[in-house]
């Protein structure tokens, strides 16, 4: 058996194509949605990050500012950026990309920004709210698991789901969307004893751990649905040394597995998307508010 692929390049296309329909009508009631964007430093994944998002929020029609810091910066003047940007009401979404160098404490800027403009949903008020089933801005990279599972009809409800991962980004608030969806869930991290047990009875499995290739075929569940969070290099010594792997051995995984995502190809485009659909989510509620 080789497992259906979920796509999350074509989910994506798809959405965007809404997403700027979107656009253009909250636009023609004379709201831009716009997204604030503050990378500091000069690590090249964050740099390519941030040029991805510019870039998506250009393509959907929505307009973004980005701001740069070096390394060395103070925090007080991200703190005073994103003070002024939180005070300025044709600005919708604000986002600082992470990690943050040393001198930052992130919990402390991550709470700086207004909990109406935090798009990437890790304040502490949105996560508080996700957990408890209200509206809130749910974070992107789990949003979007959820719209991958949902277009590839896996049924969620009822399901016995494994997520591997527990931080604040994915793993936590992937849980806690799944069991608002209705799973039964179960979260493993590196100190579960007998992983695979957990893995072989999950029928969905979502592996966000940030180790190439670790989840193997005979870890997964005859039928289930995998996803694969994970965005890693293949080491040096290794075959594709250098290529862009996940956390999952798609070769042996996919002979196993009912629904698989790809990597790259499957949860990574997605992560974007629901940014652009948090930030137009809202910019529509502020019209919404001005009875624009
Ligand atoms: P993270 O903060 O480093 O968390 C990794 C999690 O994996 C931790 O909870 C850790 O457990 C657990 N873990 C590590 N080794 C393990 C093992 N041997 N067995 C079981 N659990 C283990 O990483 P993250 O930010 O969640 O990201 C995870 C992966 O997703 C990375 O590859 C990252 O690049 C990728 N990612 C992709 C996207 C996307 O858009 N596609 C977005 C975000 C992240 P402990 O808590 O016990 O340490």
């Amino acid at each position: 058996m080789s497992a259906r692929i979920l796509d999350g390049n074509a989910l994506s296309a798809d959405v965007r194509a809404q997403l700027a329909v979107d656009v253009a009508a909250i636009k023609a009631r004379g709201v831009t949605p716009c997204l604030a964007v503050i990378l500091v430093g000069d690590n090249p994944a964050s740099a390519v990050y941030v040029r991805n998002k510019v870039a998506g929020c250009e393509k959907a029609g929505m307009r973004s500012l980005k701001f740069d810091y070096p390394a060395d910066a103070a925090p007080k003047a991200v703190l005073d950026k994103i003070a002024e940007l939180n005070a300025d009401p044709s600005v919708h979404g604000i986002l600082v990309q992470l990690p943050l160098p040393p001198q930052f404490d992130e919990k402390t800027i991550l709470e700086a920004i207004a909990v109406g403009k935090d798009v990437d949903g890790f304040h502490a008020e949105n996560v508080g709210r996700l957990s408890q089933g209200q509206r809130a801005f749910f974070p992107c990279t789990p949003h979007g698991v959820m719209k991958l599972l949902a277009a590839g009809d896996v049924e969620v409800c009822g399901a016995d789901a494994v997520v591997i991962g527990r931080s604040n980004i994915v793993g936590k608030p992937m849980a806690m969307l799944l069991t608002q969806a209705g799973a039964t869930v179960t979260v493993c991290h590196s100190q579960t004893r007998d992983l695979a047990a957990h893995t072989r009875r999950a029928d969905i499995l979502i592996v966000a751990i940030g180790r190439p290739l670790f989840i193997t075929g005979e870890m997964v569940k005859p039928g289930a649905a995998v996803i694969d969070v994970g965005m890693n290099r293949i080491p040096a010594g290794q075959p594709d040394a250098g290529k862009l792997c996940g956390d999952v051995d798609f070769a042996s995984a996919r002979e196993v597995a009912g629904a698989i995502t790809p990597v790259p190809g499957g949860v990574g485009p997605m992560t974007i998307t629901m940014l652009l659909a948090n930030t137009l989510e809202s910019a529509q509620r502020v019209a919404n508010t001005q009875g624009a």
